[in-house]
């Protein structure tokens, strides 16, 4: 089962990780066809770190090369195995700067902007082009290789599972922003960090750009349904807690906490956008 070869130069090696229910596993992939970037050193659990490791280590023996180990964004089920899998490995680890300050501990040798690329030599070389993509995470790093028309997107989509936009590392409307931007690359397979590839013939069976529309058009959606709340609470206003049970009604109960963090980045959204205003400590309609 793994690794599991996606496409030419490209492997996906799933660990079990600390992640959202109902997904269990972050999706690692092996980057390059003879140097090679090793991108969501994920896991924190001894055995899957061993696991990935052999994985790792058996790279040479087919005369190919590490040369990285590529983060996505700062949370802790993408970066559990960071630190020792590049002390293991003797390798530097890539990251955006808003993602290395939010992990002091970790040696980020190269800090990767947006439009920078990475060339991995092979009979078929690859140039992967970092996009900074915040919105689920300040320093959030998708990686496109625009021959291959492959998209590594980390937790700006999942096949498994949902994607957390909260108040305080996340951001609606780059989020939002960062997804449009994503549908117009228009590629042929996006690799998320949960689940299977997204390709029309893959596991997801559709096209990437269909699902960054269509997690657009869901996000609008919901927060459709947070303005009709927001209305219904009057000029008085109310909290996110008590907007929950309206804005959410179609979501079981227990998914409303986290469904509170989600409304709350929603309403800092609305506020920017003039459509809420806080009152007190909660929220009321504008405009
Ligand atoms: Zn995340």
């Amino acid at each position: 089962m793994r690794p599991r070869v996606i496409a030419r130069g490209v492997e996906l090696f799933a660990a079990r990780t600390p992640t959202l229910p109902p997904a269990t596993h972050t999706n690692s992939y092996a980057i390059g066809e003879r140097e090679v970037a090793l991108v969501e050193p994920a896991t924190p659990y001894d055995d899957e770190r061993r696991a990935f490791l052999a994985w790792a280590r058996a790279f040479p023996s087919q005369g190919r090369r590490l040369v990285a180990l590529l983060l996505t964004h700062h949370h802790a089920d993408h970066v559990g195995g960071a630190e020792l899998f590049a002390r293991e490995l003797g390798l530097p680890i890539w990251a955006h700067a808003a993602t290395a300050d939010r992990l002091p501990h970790l040696p980020v040798a190269r800090r990767l902007e947006e439009g920078e690329s990475i060339a991995l030599g092979g009979a078929i070389p690859q140039r992967w082009t970092a996009l900074h993509t915040p919105g689920h995470a300040p320093g959030h790093l998708c990686f496109h290789e625009a021959s291959q028309r492959i998209a590594i997107v980390g937790d700006m989509v999942a096949s498994v599972g949902t994607i957390l936009i909260e108040p305080t590392d996340g951001d609606m409307i780059a989020y939002l922003a960062q997804l449009d931007r994503l549908a117009r690359l228009d590629a042929d397979m996006a690799l998320p960090a949960h689940g299977d590839p997204i390709a029309e013939d893959g596991g997801a069976g559709r096209r990437p750009a269909e699902l960054f529309r269509f997690y657009i058009a869901h996000r609008l959606g919901r927060e459709a349904k947070i303005v009709a709340a927001l209305a219904m609470a009057g000029a008085e206003g109310a909290t996110s807690a008590a907007l929950v049970p309206t804005a959410y009604a179609d979501t079981s109960p227990l998914l409303w906490p986290l469904a509170r963090l989600s409304l709350e980045a929603h309403l800092i959204k609305l506020a920017r956008d003039g459509r809420a205003r806080r009152v007190g400590d909660g929220w009321a309609s504008a405009g």
